[in-house]
């Protein structure tokens, strides 16, 4: 049976279970069935620092040889950069307003350890790693991402043989550690079990319905941010319509939608993008690979959605400078996102871990992973086609005027 199958049965048995053994057996539940929660979440975060390292390193890598790829490059990674910000924010505006989580509590040991926020400033001088090591150590996922990055520049500089080395060894490692995944989330089901358990034994029915109002963020989120980002990118420098935008793009969103993956989805995208909107192939075979592998709108704004939905459950304030943390973090997380079905759930515990919110709150989403995993892939190819017309159009118009 497919995994999020098996996830979305524990999930259900976690709630029908917790339903009817009710607070009398949250002694029971908590000796025996919570710590092997504990155990699953900490088999999450043992690989969150590995993860986040290697594939940035290799998203940075395929952006191939930096100098020949100049122009396009910077400006391809730029508009995909701004428009992941901005699905944050949209994410952090939807779950401002609908305030998913609210009414349902769970005061959590992890809630009382979140960090003093601190200022700006000093979130951009501790970004610089002064021992990586110690970084990896402490699992403190900014400067390990900023390491990353000067890592990933470093081997396009360096170039040649010695940096095909490199680039084939890191991506090995980044595979390696998406099998540890691959092997982690077999036993998701029994961890979101023992995860959920003790919350809606305690907690009762109260818990189903934050579940839904988060699907139903993240829906409207992407339906707003495709609307008004996308189609204005498509109309304004494209010169396209946003009817035969999502025309041209809906059978890609369609794969999308139902495989949840970015990757499985390129091929349509591509073949799509130059029939049906006129896109060179030229253009289309550089942005949009770059766009299935870096540039992920919609599992940025599920990451606004859902810390802000954990915040909300586990009792935390999130101030200004956390969630500019989030935006942050969650904006480079994106570029370490595979294109495959859940990956964005690991990264969304890096994301976590970055402003000190509790990752057992990962629990909660687990068991919807796979409906909020058909939304954000959605968003993230439509993304890509989005960003792939303007940098055609640009390339045109400047192919005409030299
Ligand atoms: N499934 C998503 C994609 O392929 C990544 C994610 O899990 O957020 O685009």
């Amino acid at each position: 049976m497919n995994l999020s199958i098996r996830i979305f049965i524990a999930l259900i048995l976690a709630v029908v279970v917790g339903l009817v053994a009710g607070e009398e057996a949250l002694p029971f539940i908590n000796w025996w069935i919570a710590p092997i929660g504990t155990m699953f979440i900490n088999l999450i975060k043992m690989i969150i620092v590995p993860i986040v390292f290697t594939s940035l390193v290799v998203g940075m890598t395929s952006l191939g040889d930096i100098k020949k790829l100049g122009r396009i490059g910077t400006k391809t990674l730029v508009l995909y950069l701004v428009t992941t910000a901005i699905a944050i924010i949209i994410g952090f505006g939807v779950a401002g307003i609908i305030h998913p989580g609210i009414g349902l509590s769970i005061p959590s040991d992890a809630a009382v350890k979140v960090k003093e926020a601190p200022s700006i400033m000093q979130v951009l001088v501790a970004m610089i790693p002064t021992n990586p090591v110690n970084s990896m150590a402490k699992a403190e996922i900014l400067p390990i991402i900023v390491f990353a990055l000067f890592i990933g520049v470093g081997i396009l500089k360096v170039g040649g043989e010695r940096a095909d080395f490199l680039v084939k060894f890191f991506d090995a490692c980044a595979e390696v550690c998406y099998k540890v995944i691959g092997m982690v989330m077999q036993v998701a089901p029994i961890g979101v079990f023992a995860l959920l358990l003790p919350v809606v034994a305690k907690n009762g029915p109260s818990v189903l319905l934050p579940l839904i109002s988060v699907i139903a963020c993240a829906a409207i989120g992407s339906v707003i941010h495709a609307v008004s980002v996308y189609s204005m990118l498509a109309k304004i420098w494209g010169g396209i319509s946003p009817i035969r935008f999502f025309r041209g793009m809906s059978e890609a969103m369609l794969i999308a939608f139902t495989t949840c993956s970015s990757a499985a989805a390129l091929p349509v995208n591509m073949k799509n993008c130059e029939e049906k909107l006129g896109v060179s192939r030229e253009v289309a075979s550089f942005v949009l690979p770059l766009g299935a592998t870096i540039n992920m709108d919609g599992t940025a704004l599920y990451m606004g959605v859902c810390s802000l939905f954990i915040a909300n459950v586990f009792g935390v304030d999130l101030t200004g400078g956390q969630m500019m943390m989030i935006v942050l973090t969650g904006t480079l997380a994106s570029i370490g996102t595979a294109g495959v079905p859940g990956a964005g759930l690991i990264m969304l515990a890096m994301v976590l871990q970055s402003v000190g919110l509790p990752i057992e709150g990962l629990a909660l989403v687990a068991g919807i992973d796979r409906i909020l995993d058909m939304i954000r892939t959605c968003l993230n190819i439509t993304g890509d086609g989005a960003v792939t017309i303007v940098m055609d159009r640009e390339e045109k118009r400047i192919a005409k005027n030299s």
